[in-house]
Formats: C-alpha cells, structure tokens, sequence
C-alpha cells in the first residue's frame, strides 16, 4: 500500500465535517513523509526513541500513534524526527478526530470497563471527548478501582469523596483534568470520575462536589482508542499490524 491509500483508509473512518475541522496539521497526520510501499504497521499511543526503536526492530515500515511529536519538546522532537528519516520510518499520528469517536479512548476504555455509555460529555464544539456509562449492578468504589486496575495493567489513585456505590462513571481518558469535564460528571450524577491527568484544582473541586476520583494514567487510558484504531485499519487492509509497547511511567 503505498503512502496516499494508507491516509485515505486512516481518514475513512471518521466523518468528513470532523476530518475538516480538525485539518490544521498538528491533530493528524504524517511525520517522515517518504515515498515507500507500506506494508506492516505498529502502534502505540506516543512517539517516543523508545518506540521508534521497537518498530526497527519489528520492521514496521510506518508507526501509528495517538500523539503528535509535542511541538515543545526540544530536543526529544529534533530526535525523534532524525531518527524516523534515518531509518526511513514513516510516522501517522491521530488525536482529536480520534479522541472525538466513539471507537476512541474514552469509548474503548467505558467498553473495557463493561459500562454502558448513555451519554457523551466533555464538549469542544461540536465534538465530545468522553463519555458517561453506567453499571446493570453497583460496584463498591474499591471493586471498580480494581477493575480499572485489571484494565490498565498498572496502579491507580483514588480520591474517596463519597461513600455511594458506583453505579454511574465519568471517563475522560488521557487528559480529563479540565474542568468543565468534572463539571459535566456531576450535572450527569456520577458517582465517579476516571481520567488520566489530574491537577490540584480538579481534585479541590472533586472533592468540593464529593465526588469519586480515580486516577489511571494518560498513556493507558487511551490505548484502547488507538488499538481499535489499528483493529479498523487491519481489518480493512491487508496491512500487517501489530502493538509497539507504550512504557508506564505516570
Ligand atoms: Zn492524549
């Protein structure tokens, strides 16, 4: 497959008015963009040495990722960038157009969790970036904490602010820390928050407003979104696809 049908099949699921309002160069697109026929993928939520290493190593012939190359990273970036052209890797990144799906983090992560989503919160525009679900049967706030602990792969931190069971959750994955986000779980009666970033204002107002923080991280509560991202990508090509290991270390 060569470079231009890999963007139109990665552009093809998602709605044309999203792919136009999103298309200012630092939300999707390429790094590295070499003439090369395309026939194994790796993904993984950010870009880093690290993964770019793996997929030589794996001989991925283009890297998917969630995140950009943070235009702010200095020397991070300038290396990142050497290190895709030195070994002609090609880099396709997708953020807000895939975090505004349904099959995006914040969808992947409420399915992981078994919820069930009635609504999406968390607006920009006309866009949503998380969702709110809910449970058949309440958990206790241990037992969910523990759940998202199973799907994670890693520790969580929980703020207790309530003493009620979860039965409705708030999802914000990667960066929920925002407000509004907070505000829009508590005007939908959630008895817990989940997200990936928190900041001491949106623990002061959880706490304020009693309700449940629990805190995974960035990194793992968006790689659901990406990994269905590529399952789509996969299924709709003959391309080889396959995970590159995103590291804990929020
Ligand atoms: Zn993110």
């Amino acid at each position: 497959m060569d470079v231009k049908l890999f963007e139109s099949l990665a552009l093809s699921f998602f709605p044309e008015e999203t792919i136009q309002f999103f298309n200012d160069g630092i939300q999707f697109g390429f790094n590295n963009k070499i003439t090369k026929e395309i026939n194994k993928i790796g993904y993984s939520v950010n870009l880093t040495t690290d993964i770019i290493k793996q997929a030589l190593d794996n001989g991925v012939d283009l890297i998917l990722t969630h995140h950009n190359i943070w235009e702010d990273h200095f020397e991070m970036r300038e290396d990142c960038l050497k290190l895709l052209s030195e070994n002609d890797i090609i880099h396709f990144f997708n953020h807000l157009p895939l975090d505004s799906m349904p099959f995006g983090p914040s969808g992947a992560l409420a399915k992981a969790l078994n919820l069930q989503v009635i609504k999406r919160i968390s607006q920009f525009d006309i866009f949503y970036f998380g969702v709110v679900g809910e449970y058949k049967q309440s958990l206790t706030l241990d037992e969910f904490s523990n759940k998202v602990e199973q799907v994670l792969k890693h520790k969580v931190r929980v703020w207790k602010n309530n003493d009620q069971m979860v039965k409705r959750v708030g999802v914000v994955s990667g960066s929920g820390k925002d407000l509004e986000s907070l505000h829009d779980a508590i005007n939908n009666n959630c008895d817990v928050y989940v997200t990936g970033e928190k900041s001491l204002t949106t623990l002061l107002y959880a706490k304020h407003q009693k309700l449940n923080f629990v805190l995974g991280s960035h990194t793992f509560t968006e790689l659901g979104g990406i990994r269905n991202y590529a399952n789509l990508i996969k299924t709709n090509s003959n391309l080889k696809v396959i995970e590159l290991q995103d590291e804990w270390i929020e």
